[in-house]
């Protein structure tokens, strides 16, 4: 039996966009040289790797300078938080992390980690019912014995879009270093990073149509995290190791077209989330949307279903040729909820049954009408079974 596949996982991965390709193809084999090397071929691959930098600094509002480049999002979350913790601490002697529970595991297993390893103390601030930090309580936790303040621009589970604006701006007051991971928000919305008043923003290609395994990170200038990987001098010091020069001018190409034809993009996807949203709350008994109604990514989906085992939707929904996630790692035989969901108060027998849905730029209604008239016959077989 042929099924026809479609795929509605976006904030797992995209595919690399054809331009972006060939943006890449000349730097593999034909410019291969190494960004450090003195001569002709050098200076090529060089050329190329600043010329990526400035794209992407533009599109960030920063200097090209205050952009790193690595090989992958949760590589620059990593650098921003233990870099950035460990700095401040020896510059400071700022001991606590102040971080938002609805993290990405790059950044809360990080965090973790300087806890149990480090010796730092962690506190998670307060979310509402939607996910999203209260920057009034950010606020009310700030002194100078912070030394990092983390939350996610858009979060990846439920799509809640944070005030960053606002809590930059209270962490700057304090002089606080505040790093927001952007690697949902990067593909969808503008980023602005003089507007919004972070320190360390992170951001990973192969979330808005680049490729995997290159990321970057934006350290505003002053700021000077500590290197988590040592050797050569590249990335002004931050970062060494040779440059991945294909694989960053890809990004570069691939966030200039996010860039460029964002409001297309978002008028495209926007409607068909709604009906997707709307038509999933109307005709399923028991659903409930996650995250914020409003302040959420444009291509974002996500639900709880009541009395529903997510793994066994996840499977069924792949037999019948959809691919979607459950935004939580549910490992078979011991099923835990999801640590977001129950931060944000959904119960287990509701949380055991999520479901996230993420549109592309490409998702056509054909392919939001077919998912609705399957999804609900399947929700009511799969509780029937249960
Ligand atoms: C995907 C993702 C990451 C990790 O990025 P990789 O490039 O896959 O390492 C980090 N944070 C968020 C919010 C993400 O969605």
């Amino acid at each position: 039996m042929h099924v026809k596949k479609t795929y509605l996982d976006y904030a797992a991965s995209t595919p690399v966009d054809g331009r972006v390709l060939e943006a890449m193809l000349p730097y593999f084999s034909g410019h291969f040289g190494n960004p450090s090397s003195i001569h002709m071929y050098g200076q090529a691959a060089d050329y190329a790797l600043e010329q990526a930098r400035e794209v992407v600094a533009e599109s960030l509002n920063s200097k090209p300078s205050e952009i790193i480049f690595t090989g992958c999002g949760t590589e620059s979350d990593n650098l921003a938080l233990r870099g950035g913790a460990l700095a401040r601490r020896k510059q400071t002697g700022a001991n606590r992390l102040l971080i938002s529970p609805v993290e990405h595991h790059a950044v809360l297993h990080t965090a973790e980690q300087l806890r149990d390893e480090f010796g730092f103390e962690l506190e998670l601030l307060p979310v509402d019912e939607f996910g999203q930090v209260d920057p009034a309580a950010v606020a009310e936790r700030l002194s100078n014995k912070v030394a990092v303040v983390s939350a996610v621009f858009a979060n990846n589970e439920i799509g809640t879009i944070n005030p960053i604006a606002e809590i930059g701006a209270i962490c700057r007051k304090f002089d606080v270093p505040f790093h927001t991971d952007a690697v949902q928000a990067a593909a969808w919305l503008d980023i602005d990073v003089v507007r919004e008043s972070v320190d360390l923003l992170a951001l990973g290609a192969h979330k808005f149509y680049g490729p995997k395994g290159v990321g970057a990170l934006y350290v505003r200038e002053g700021v000077k995290p500590t290197p988590s990987q040592t050797g050569g001098k590249q990335e002004y010091g931050l970062r060494a190791g040779t440059q991945n020069v294909p694989l960053i001018v890809g990004m570069a190409e691939a966030l200039k077209l996010a860039r460029k034809e964002r409001e297309k993009r978002i008028s495209d996807v926007l409607p068909l989330r709604d009906i997707l949203i709307d038509s999933v709350l109307s005709e399923i008994p028991r659903s409930k949307l996650t995250g914020h109604p409003v302040n959420r990514l444009p291509n974002h989906a996500s639900f709880v279903f009541e009395g529903v085992d997510g793994n066994a939707l996840l499977m069924q929904l792949d037999m019948a040729g959809f691919a979607c996630s459950s935004g939580s790692a549910c490992r078979v035989g011991t099923p835990k909820p999801s640590e977001i969901l129950t931060s944000i108060g959904i119960a287990s027998s509701w949380a055991l049954g999520s479901l996230r849905v993420t549109l592309g730029k490409d998702t056509t209604p054909g392919d939001i009408n077919s998912f609705l008239d399957f999804l609900p016959g399947l929700i009511a077989r799969v509780r029937h079974t249960n």
